[in-house]
C-alpha cells in the first residue's frame, strides 16, 4: 500500500471506521479530504452542513437509493482547522456491523460517491503530518498514546503528542542555527573590526553546552524506551525453586508450565503485566543448572542468554537451602547471576517451609540487609506477595523514571540514532574549528540536519513508511 500512497494524488477523499472494530455502542467514521462536504451532504440528504465542529442529529441515508441507514450525530470540520488540516466529517453511528457496513458501502466501498476510497493505516496521521499539523515525534507518540497498556505508558506518550519531545528539538535545532548565523557572519566579515574574536568563542560555548545536554539526554538509561517497550525481566534460578510458580502468581493465570519435575520448563515463557502503572514483560527461565539432556541444556542456554538482554533479574532461591546469614547469602546470589548482571530483586521462595519461621531472614530482608532488595515469598500462601509488589514497582520507577517530571525522555531508538550522529558532528566541530572555519561551519549544518531529521523537518519521506506501518486504520 505504500506504493500506492506515493502514488495516490493528495486531492483524493479517504474514509475508514475509527472507533474499534466489533460489536459496539458507537461507531465512528471519519472522512477526510476535498470531498467530505459532498459526502457528508448526500448522507444527510441535505445540502446544507451543520455548523462547524458541532455535533448535529441526523438521518443517515444510502445516497442511491435514499434508503435510511441509521440515525446519528454528524460533525463537519472545515480545513484547515481539523485533524488532518483536510476537510473533514465525522458519522457517529450505532455500533451494529450492519449499520456500519452499510454506510462504508454507501461511502464509497460499492461506488457509491465517487472519490472516496478507503484509507490505509495511519493514513489520516500522515495526512496531518504532510499539512504541519503535528511534527514525527508528536505522530509516534499519538501512535504510542493509542498502544499504550498502562498509565505511566499513556502519561510519556500524551506528553510526546502533544509536542514536548518535539518542542526540545527544535529548541536545540534553533539554537544550532543562531550559533551558525554567528559562526558565518565572523567567516564573512572577521577583516572588519565589528565582529569580535569574542563573537567565535561564544559559538564555542554554545555548542559545547549543547553537546553536553544533549549527551545527558542521550544517557538517562534508556528510560524512555523501557517505558514504552516494557522491562524486559526474568526468572532465574536453580531448577525447582518455583520459578514458574512466580510467573502464575504474578500473572494469576497458568500461562507457564508448573511441575515438581525437575527441568520442565525448558522453552521460554512470557507475560506482559502491569505493575503500579508501569509495563513488565516477566519471562519464565529453565532452572539454571550443568544439564546433560541436549533439550535441556538447550533452554539453559537460552535462559542464559536472556538473564543477560533482561533489564530486570528475578532471581529466586529456595529459602530453605540458603545461609541465613545475610552476607552468605550475596555470594549464593553472586554464583547464580553472570558478572555484570542487570539490576536484581531476590525472592526467597517457600517460606512456608521455613523451619523455625526463619526470623533472621524475615528481619534480614525488612532491614533491607542482603545486598539487592529481597523478600521472602510463599508461592504456596502468597506470603510476601504485597512486599515483592512494592519492591517490583520501586525498581520499575526507577528503571522507567517518572514520565511526567523533568524534560521529556527519548523513547525510540530511531531518536537516540540521530541524537548520536548530531552529537558526534558537534564533537568534529570542536576538531575541526582550530583548523577550518568553513568545515566547522559544515559540521554544524550537519548536526542540525539529524536534528530535523527526528521531527521530520528533514527528509522524512523513507520513514514515513516504517512509522505509519503499525497504526491502525482510521487513525
Ligand atoms: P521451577 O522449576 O523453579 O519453575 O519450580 P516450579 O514452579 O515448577 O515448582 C517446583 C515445585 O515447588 C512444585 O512442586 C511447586 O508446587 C513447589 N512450590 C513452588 N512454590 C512453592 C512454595 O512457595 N511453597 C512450597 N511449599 N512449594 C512450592
Ligand atoms: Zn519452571
Amino acid at each position: 500500500w505504500a506504493q500506492r500512497l506515493c502514488s495516490a494524488a493528495w486531492g483524493d477523499t479517504i474514509f475508514a471506521v475509527s472507533s474499534g472494530h466489533g460489536r459496539c455502542g458507537v461507531a465512528v467514521i471519519r472522512t477526510s479530504g476535498p470531498g467530505s462536504r459532498g459526502a457528508l451532504q448526500s448522507l444527510t440528504g441535505r445540502p446544507e452542513l451543520p455548523p462547524p465542529r458541532v455535533l448535529a442529529l441526523r438521518r443517515i441515508r444510502d445516497p442511491t437509493t435514499a434508503e435510511p441507514l441509521d440515525r446519528g450525530l454528524v460533525v463537519w470540520f472545515p480545513g484547515p482547522q481539523s485533524f488532518t488540516g483536510e476537510d473533514c466529517a465525522e458519522l457517529h453511528l450505532h455500533g451494529g456491523p450492519a449499520v456500519v457496513s452499510g454506510v462504508l458501502r454507501a461511502l464509497g466501498l460499492a461506488g457509491g460517491l465517487p472519490g472516496l476510497r478507503p484509507a490505509e493505516p495511519g493514513e489520516f496521521t500522515r495526512r496531518a503530518f504532510r499539512r504541519g499539523k503535528l511534527d514525527l515525534t508528536a505522530a509516534e507518540g499519538l501512535g504510542d498514546l493509542i498502544r499504550a497498556e498502562t498509565e505511566a505508558q499513556r502519561r510519556q506518550a500524551l506528553r510526546q503528542m502533544e509536542g514536548e519531545l518535539g518542542r526540545l528539538y527544535q529548541r536545540w535545532s534553533e539554537t544550532l542555527t543562531q550559533a551558525l548565523a554567528h559562526l558565518e557572519a565572523y567567516i564573512d566579515f572577521s577583516e572588519d573590526d565589528n565582529v569580535e574574536e569574542e563573537v567565535l568563542s561564544q559559538v564555542d560555548a554554545t555548542v559545547w553546552a549543547l553537546e553536553q545536554e544533549i549527551g545527558s539526554h542521550l544517557q538517562d538509561g534508556r528510560r524512555g524506551e523501557l517505558l514504552r517497550g516494557g522491562v524486559r525481566a526474568v526468572i532465574a534460578g536453580p531448577p525447582n525453586v518455583g520459578k514458574s510458580s512466580l510467573l502464575n502468581l504474578l500473572c494469576q493465570r497458568p500461562a507457564a508450565i508448573v511441575s515438581p519435575v525437575a527441568g520442565t520448563t525448558r522453552d521460554v515463557v512470557e507475560v506482559a503485566l502491569n505493575i503500579s502503572g508501569y509495563p513488565l514483560v516477566l519471562s519464565d527461565t529453565a532452572g539454571l543448572r550443568d544439564a546433560t539432556d541436549p533439550v535441556e541444556q538447550e533452554g539453559v542456554s537460552r535462559a542464559r542468554d536472556r538473564l543477560r538482554q533482561a533489564d530486570l533479574v528475578l532471581a529466586v532461591l529456595d529459602a530453605a537451602a540458603v545461609p541465613a546469614e545475610p552476607a552468605a547469602l550475596g555470594a549464593a546470589l553472586g554464583s547464580l547471576l553472570p558478572p555484570a548482571a542487570p539490576p536484581c530483586i531476590l525472592v526467597l521462595n517457600k517460606a512456608d517451609l521455613l523451619q523455625g519461621g526463619g526470623g533472621t531472614l524475615r528481619d534480614a530482608c525488612a532491614r533491607g540487609d542482603p545486598l539487592p532488595p529481597a523478600t521472602l515469598l510463599s508461592c504456596r500462601t502468597g506470603e510476601g506477595l504485597d512486599h515483592l509488589l512494592a519492591l517490583l514497582a520501586r525498581q520499575l520507577a526507577q528503571l522507567c523514571g517518572d514520565p511526567l517530571a523533568g524534560s521529556p525522555s527519548l523513547t525510540q531508538s530511531r531518536h537516540s540514532l540521530h541524537l548520536g550522529d548530531c552529537v558526534a558532528a558537534l564533537a568534529r566541530y570542536d576538531r575541526e574549528r582550530r583548523r577550518d572555519l568553513g568545515l566547522a561551519a559544515e559540521r554544524l549544518r550537519l548536526a542540525r540536519r539529524h536534528l530535523g531529521r527526528i521531527t521530520g523537518h528533514v527528509g522524512a519521506e523513507d520513514v514515513l513508511d516504517i512509522i505509519f506501518r503499525d497504526f491502525c486504520v482510521g487513525k
